[in-house]
């Protein structure tokens, strides 16, 4: 690993009581990778994202972004380094509208709050980067609607916008395509393939047509544990990885 890599993963765990959720796993994602987590359902993917972005504690383990180790630092710590979430369930502001919902990321990350809303300078650049982001993820029409009234596929899509107002130089995505269309689906795979390379993606997706599709690296896991990591064309080909998918979802080619 280098100091420049985006994140190292070295033998988290996390336990639920005698559960163990996250098993020793040890990972490192280069800078500009699109780096895709997948697995059986259960196998621990939601809680190995919570560990990296701070929402739940390790029970062991180390946790590195760009060298630095962040472990024990809080969601917003980690988010001044550059690392943003958005999780499989939402945590949108649903009673304010789209663009409220962008602007208060956009503050959040100048670090300004809702105070800076009263000066007039700092709303207009503000809320120009929120309709800029909006525009981004393809919601460039539903700014004054309250975030409650959107689709499922929308409201994903505003928290692709919410993630990226953080500037962020590692983004998780946790299963955005889920509950998709297939045409916000293909939109969302644009919007990612689209972004910066200086912006890094781990993303977990149920999808695994959008997987293939998008990413250069591909982790398995299964059981809490790290199963493989490898190319896209390396993962499907593995023996090991077919049979603890079998039964539970199909490596399609
Ligand atoms: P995945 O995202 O791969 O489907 P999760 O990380 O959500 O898997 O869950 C992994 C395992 O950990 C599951 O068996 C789940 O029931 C368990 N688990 C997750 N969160 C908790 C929790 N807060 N308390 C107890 N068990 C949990
Ligand atoms: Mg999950």
């Amino acid at each position: 690993m280098t100091d420049r890599d985006p994140l190292e993963l070295r033998q988290v765990s996390r336990h639920f009581g005698s559960f163990t959720a996250v098993d020793e796993l040890s990972l490192t994602v280069r800078a500009g990778a699109r780096h895709a987590i997948i697995g059986p359902n259960g196998a621990g993917k939601s809680t190995l994202f919570g560990l990296i972005s701070g929402t739940l504690a390790a029970t062991s383990g180390s946790v590195l972004v760009e060298g630095r180790d962040v472990t024990r630092l809080t969601v917003d710590r980690r988010v001044a380094l550059g690392v943003a979430a958005t999780f499989q369930h939402s945590s949108l502001f649903l009673r304010e509208t789209v663009l409220e919902n962008v602007l208060l990321a956009v503050l959040r990350r100048t670090g300004t709050g809702l105070g800076g809303l009263r000066r007039v300078s700092t709303r207009t650049a503000a809320t120009a980067r929120a309709r800029t982001l909006l525009e981004r993820v393809g919601l460039p029409d539903r700014y004054g609607a309250c975030a409650a009234e959107l689709s499922h596929g929308e409201r994903r899509q505003l928290e692709v916008a919410v993630a990226l107002a953080t500037e962020p130089r590692l983004l998780l995505l946790d299963e955005p395509a889920a509950g998709m269309s297939p045409a916000e689906t293909a939109r969302l795979t644009e919007l990612v393939a689209a972004l910066p390379a200086e912006v890094t993606v781990l993303l977990i997706e149920h999808d695994l047509d959008m997987v293939f599709e998008l990413a250069d690296t591909v982790t398995v896991m299964h059981l809490g544990r790290h199963l493989k990591t490898g190319s896209p064309a390396e993962v499907r080909a593995s023996a090991e990885v077919q049979s603890a998918y079998l039964g539970t979802m199909e490596v399609s080619s």
